[in-house]
């Protein structure tokens, strides 16, 4: 296999799953994660048409950043971010994923020269383990999030349990999309939440087909090279 053919294997899979949407006119931006390979294989990925690109971690992110800093690459940070790093990082950051607190959106705030895209993070399986907010928990504070005016709420964000079958995949998806419209029907001020980011490797065509309008896949762009 090479890079081009897995990419045109991920997109082909993508439009199928697209077509078997429950959702019309879904648009669905692929973003590639990167954290595995090294800068050279990232912009192969890019070189092949996938201009949206992600790190998790703050160091690598930097790293990668530097070295394709010739390259247009719409760049994401997917990983949980601790406070003292947000200064080194934020402003050459698209997106944000992993928006786990309202102290970590205020530093945020703070530190954005730009306005920074964020989605909230859920834990909507309930797994200990898992960093993200309890559907309850996220509904008390979400109007405090509208008085930060460098974060844009795009949407929300959630990572499937890593064992899940397709129906408990199908069950928390589901939710996800039901929580995001009611969010963005609230129409409050810096939350637009039109967005939904989730769906990786194993399970990113379950999470299109319930409305996915961004996938993060890693492991599926660089298998058997
Ligand atoms: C690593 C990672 C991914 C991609 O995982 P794959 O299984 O390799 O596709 C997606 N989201 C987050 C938050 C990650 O850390």
């Amino acid at each position: 296999m090479t890079i081009k053919e897995n990419v045109k294997r991920i997109l082909s899979n993508v439009d199928a799953a697209k077509a078997a949407s429950s959702y019309s006119n879904q648009s669905v931006s692929v973003v590639a994660v990167t954290k595995s390979v090294d800068a050279n294989l990232a912009r192969e990925v890019f070189e092949n048409g996938v201009s949206h690109l992600a790190e998790n971690r703050t160091e690598l992110f930097l790293e990668k950043y530097e070295a394709l800093k010739d390259l247009e690459i719409t760049w994401h940070l997917i990983g949980n971010l601790q406070r003292r790093k947000v200064k080194q990082v934020i402003n050459y950051v698209d997106y944000f994923h992993a928006l786990d607190s309202l102290k970590l959106a205020q530093e945020i705030n703070k530190r954005a020269e730009h306005t920074i895209k964020c989605f909230i993070e859920l834990n909507i399986s309930g797994e200990e383990s898992k960093h993200g907010f309890s559907v309850n928990e996220l509904m008390e504070i979400l109007p405090e999030f509208s008085e930060l005016e460098n974060i844009e709420i795009v949407g929300l964000m959630t990572m499937a349990p890593f064992d899940a079958t397709e129906s408990e995949c199908n069950d928390i998806f589901g939710r996800m999309k039901k929580l995001q419209v009611e969010i963005s029907e609230m129409n409050l001020s810096r939350i637009p939440c039109t967005e939904l980011s989730m769906g990786m490797s194993r399970d990113y065509e379950i999470a299109i087909k319930n409305g996915a309008t961004f996938v993060r896949i890693g492991t599926e762009f660089f298998k058997n090279l």
